[in-house]
C-alpha cells in the first residue's frame, strides 16, 4: 500500500458535504490497498465485427471484488480514483493485466485486440504516458485505448500529442461514448482514432424512437467519411442489430451478444460459442457462427 505521504487526497471541501468526504477518503484508502492486493478484476465484453461475423476485440471493464461490499462497479469507484490520484496506478495495473490476458488468448490462437478505458486526466499526465508506453512497448500485445471526446477538450494539444504517441506504439484509439459528451468536429478530425463508439444513449432506444436512427445513421456516415470504423454500444435487441447492420455499422457490442464476463468465460465463449451458465448464448444473436 502507498505510504500516507505519497497520497494526496484532493477533496474539494465546498462542493462535497462532510459525510461524503469521509466516505470518499475511506473508499480511496481501501482502493489504494486493493490495487496491491489484486482485488481488482477485469471483465471482458466482446465486440463483434458485423460483416465478418467474428469477435475481433473485447473491452476490459474493471470491477472491484471488495471483501465486504461485494462486487463494486466502476461508476462507484472510478470517480474516487480520479479525484484521489489513484487512477494512474489503477490504469497501469489494468494495462499489465490486459497485456497478460491478450498474450494468453494469442497463445490459445485467439487473435483479439483488448481495449482499455483511459480516463481523460491521464492524457495530460506525462509520467503515465511514459509508463504506459514502456509496458506496451515491452510486450507484443495488441491493445486499444478507449477515450471520450470530453477528455480531449480539457487540454486538446497535449491529449492529441499523447494519443499520437500511443498510436505510434501500435495502440488502436477508439472514441468512446460518442455523442453523449461535448462533441467537437474540429477535434474529431485531428484525433488519431480508428474507431468511433456511438454511445448507448442512441442505441438502446434505436427502434423505438424517431430521432435516434437518424442520429446513428449520420454518425456512421460521418465516421466512415473520416475513415473510422463504427462500433455501436448498448445493442440489446435483435431489431437494433438488424437496423445497425442495414446502416453499415461495422461492429456491435451489447447485452444481446454478451454481458461483460470474466476471462475464463471469454475463452469459453471463443472456444465453444457459449458462456458458462448463467450468461445467455452469445452467438444466438447471429444465429450461431460457422
Ligand atoms: P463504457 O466504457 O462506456 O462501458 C460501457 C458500459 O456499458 C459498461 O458498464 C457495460 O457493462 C455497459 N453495457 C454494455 N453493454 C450494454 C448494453 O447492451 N446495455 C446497457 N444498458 N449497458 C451496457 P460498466 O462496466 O459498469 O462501466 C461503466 C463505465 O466505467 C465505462 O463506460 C467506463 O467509462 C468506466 N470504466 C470501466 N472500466 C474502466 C477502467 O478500467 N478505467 C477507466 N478509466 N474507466 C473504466
Ligand atoms: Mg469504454
Ligand atoms: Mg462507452
Ligand atoms: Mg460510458
Amino acid at each position: 500500500a502507498l505510504a500516507e505521504a505519497r497520497v494526496e487526497y484532493r477533496v474539494v471541501t465546498h462542493t462535497v458535504p462532510p459525510r461524503t468526504r469521509l466516505d470518499t477518503i475511506q473508499l480511496a484508502r481501501e482502493l489504494d490497498a486493493a490495487i496491491d492486493r489484486e482485488e481488482l478484476v477485469l471483465h471482458y465484453q466482446p465486440k463483434v465485427h458485423v460483416r465478418r461475423q467474428e469477435i475481433t476485440s473485447a473491452e476490459a471493464l474493471v470491477r472491484w471484488r471488495h471483501p465486504t461490499r461485494g462486487l463494486v462497479m466502476p461508476n462507484d469507484f472510478i470517480p474516487v480514483a480520479e479525484e484521489c490520484q489513484l487512477i494512474d496506478r489503477m490504469t497501469l495495473w489494468t494495462i499489465r493485466r490486459a497485456i497478460a490476458d491478450q498474450r494468453a488468448l494469442a497463445t490459445r490462437g485467439h487473435d483479439l485486440r483488448l481495449f482499455i478505458n483511459i480516463a481523460g486526466q491521464l492524457l495530460a499526465d506525462t509520467a503515465f504516458v511514459r509508463e504506459a508506453c514502456d509496458l506496451v512497448g515491452g510486450s507484443d500485445a495488441k491493445l486499444g485505448f478507449e477515450i471520450t471526446e470530453t477528455s480531449v477538450i480539457r487540454d486538446p494539444a497535449s491529449a492529441i500529442a499523447n494519443l499520437q504517441i500511443f498510436a505510434d506504439f501500435g495502440i488502436t484509439i477508439a472514441i468512446d461514448d460518442y455523442g453523449a459528451g461535448l462533441s467537437s468536429l474540429a477535434y474529431l478530425k485531428q484525433l488519431p482514432a480508428r474507431e468511433l463508439k456511438i454511445d448507448k444513449l442512441f442505441v438502446t432506444q434505436l427502434t423505438s424512437s424517431n430521432r435516434d436512427p437518424l442520429i446513428v445513421r449520420s454518425t456512421i456516415d460521418l465516421a466512415h467519411a473520416l475513415e473510422m470504423e463504427v462500433v455501436a454500444e448498448g445493442v440489446e435487441t435483435h431489431a437494433a442489430l438488424a437496423l445497425l447492420t442495414v446502416m453499415g455499422c461495422d461492429m456491435v457490442q451489447g447485452f444481446l451478444i454478451s454481458r461483460p464476463v470474466v476471462f475464463d468465460s471469454l475463452v469459453q465463449y471463443l472456444e465453444d460459442g457459449r458462456h458458462r451458465a448463467p450468461a445467455p448464448d452469445p452467438l444466438a444473436a447471429f444465429g450461431g457462427f460457422a
